[in-house]
């Protein structure tokens, strides 16, 4: 027998909707390249998402066509997001710190037919912009920006695109499983996949991160999201914010700097922030050079890499500052674990507290985790057995965009591959050990070590190479090229940095060179990486 309730769908027109009536007077702060502190209303940012949808409208877009953004946090942002998906288009935001190969792959692959840049990234968009053929409309997001000298084809400011359209605008009925996001992770090997959020896993995964437990969002609340909303949604912060009609304020693209952030966090009583590791260690380093405590703030969600336990102990005893540590992945919209504590951890020592704090958390309801050996089988959840971690859930994905039933990232039972290692204990605390991903993570950004690899035995005196991660102060990991000369070849470490600079993205160059001779196998003689890490444990950088 089925139940007697309504089949109303999940749509992320509903947030835009319910925000707009309870929450319209709710403020918006951004930092634009045209303004250092605009500020709105959750009422005239659904206004302008309206006219933004309507000038969209214009260009004959068919349902699910790409709108793609190069942009920083801010509020036009967070009006494409929702006059695209609520439109039945799909926002499909973009990384602009990806190397140029590969964001011309992505805007193709995806192929994108309007593209909405922030004013910084022109110059690189002219270079190019031969590439990227299917792009038919370039929108400037900026009020006065003077075109004249912009080499675009078919551009027009932001503010020029939406003037004079309609407030209303009549959004479509839409089936809750229709896609709405598009964000592509470079997270895996060969080129960058993307994942398709839909309305549905979208509201749902913003539901699940409001909870008590998982982010505490509420109304009382103001967030300042130091993620980027290139970078998987911003952690779906867009859709939960005003889902609970929290104040979202913007850093825009100072997202690193120390004195836009204590300007912004103390002057907009900002009490709950998220970002990766290493923007902290910015915010935090500016704080002490001036002798200065954050008063406002309550809480920060620090996730995308393993977060020091530095960080968390100077947030606490300067700052009166709780640091959550989260897990997750693009591929899970993204948020899988939140640590919390459970009740019975208050009486904890110091020492046990920070155990249980330094892991990843509690998988959230929503998200079914487990591990298992290298023959499948499940693992205990004893905090000691680690293996392959596996999830599954309604915002975790169920393929890649326009790789539907190529990858081998799903099991035969369906659940979602992570490519992480962990334990989980027996309190269902998750706690990552490795990886079997062979990527290497540079403050909360993916370096491909195949790429490296493949690009160092192109020098002719190299025999074979392997790149691992290496734990950094700063970047938590960086690069580092293990290399086996060809008998009787000479090289330096100078001369390989040479080779490779060019080829690869500046950032992405190995902090140093070990030249070895020979590298671990496995048994079908393929690099052994888990191996290398193991024996170069205790190498640390200069
Ligand atoms: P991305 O898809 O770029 O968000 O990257 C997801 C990957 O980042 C995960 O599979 C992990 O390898 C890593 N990651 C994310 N959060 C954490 C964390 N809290 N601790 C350790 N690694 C993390």
């Amino acid at each position: 027998m089925r139940g007697l309730m309504m089949d109303t769908p999940l749509l992320i027109t509903s947030i835009m909707r319910h925000a707009q009536r309870n929450f319209a007077d709710r403020e918006l702060v951004s930092v634009t390249s045209d303004n250092p502190r605009h500020r709105y209303t959750y009422g005239e940012c659904f206004q302008r998402a309206a006219q933004l949808a309507n000038a969209l409208a214009r260009l004959n877009l068919k349902p699910g066509d790409r709108v793609g953004t190069l942009a920083w946090n801010d509020y036009r942002h967070l009006e494409i997001y929702y006059a695209a998906a609520c439109s039945g288009l799909i926002c499909h935001t973009i990384n602009p710190r990806l190397f140029e190969e590969q964001l011309v792959y992505i805007i193709n692959h995806a192929e994108d037919r309007v593209l909405l840049t922030d004013p910084l990234f022109i110059p690189l968009l002219e270079k190019l912009v031969d590439r990227i053929k299917g792009v038919e409309q370039f929108v400037v997001l900026s009020g006065q920006q003077e075109l004249a000298d912009c080499e675009l084809p078919n551009v027009v400011t932001y503010e020029e695109f939406i003037r004079g359209e309609p407030e209303q605008f009549a959004w479509p009925d839409l089936d809750e499983n229709t896609a709405a996001g598009l964000c592509y992770t470079s997270g895996t090997t060969g080129n960058p996949k993307g994942v398709l959020f839909s309305h549905r896993s979208s509201v749902l995964h913003a539901y699940a991160i409001c909870l008590p437990d998982v982010m505490c969002l509420s109304a009382r609340d103001a967030m300042l999201p130091v993620v980027p909303m290139f970078h998987v949604n911003a952690w779906g912060l867009p859709y939960a914010c005003p889902m609970i009609g929290a104040k979202i304020v913007f850093p825009g693209a100072k997202m690193a700097d120390g004195p836009t952030l204590h300007a912004l966090f103390e002057e907009e009583a900002v009490t709950i922030s998220a970002g990766v590791p290493t923007v902290w260690l910015v915010l935090l380093e500016h704080l002490r050079a001036n002798d200065a405590v954050l008063t406002h703030l309550q809480r920060v969600v620090v996730g995308g890499a393993a977060c020091p336990k530095s960080i968390m102990e100077e947030f606490q005893n300067r700052h009166s500052v709780w640091v959550h540590h989260a897990w997750g992945m693009t591929e899970m919209s993204p948020v899988g674990t939140y640590n919390t504590l459970k009740p019975g951890m208050e009486v904890f020592t110091d020492e046990e507290r920070w155990q249980v704090r330094a892991k990843q958390g509690r998988g959230m309801y929503g998200v079914e985790m487990k591990i298992t050996d290298d023959d499948d089988n499940e693992l205990p959840w004893d905090g000691k057995a680690f293996g392959a971690l596996k999830v599954r859930g309604p915002w975790v994905c169920s393929d890649y965009y326009r790789l539907e039933g190529e990858s081998d990232a799903h099991d035969a039972d369906g659940w979602f591959e992570t490519g992480d290692v962990a334990t989980i204990d027996a309190e269902g605390f998750m706690q990552i050990t490795d990886r079997t991903k062979d990527v290497i993570k540079s403050g909360g950004e993916w370096i491909s070590s195949i790429e490296l690899e493949n690009t160092a035995v192109g020098h002719p005196a190299i025999h074979e190479a392997a790149v691992i991660g290496v734990a950094h102060p700063k970047w938590l990991e960086r690069p580092l090229l293990v290399a086996v000369k060809k008998p009787d070849a000479e090289v330096t470490k100078e001369e390989i940095l040479e080779f490779m600079t060019g080829k690869v993205a500046k950032w992405w160059l190995p902090d140093d060179v070990l030249f070895v001779d020979e590298l671990p196998h496995t048994a079908t003689g393929k690099l052994n990486k888990r191996g290398l890490r193991q024996q170069l444990v205790d190498y640390r950088f200069e």
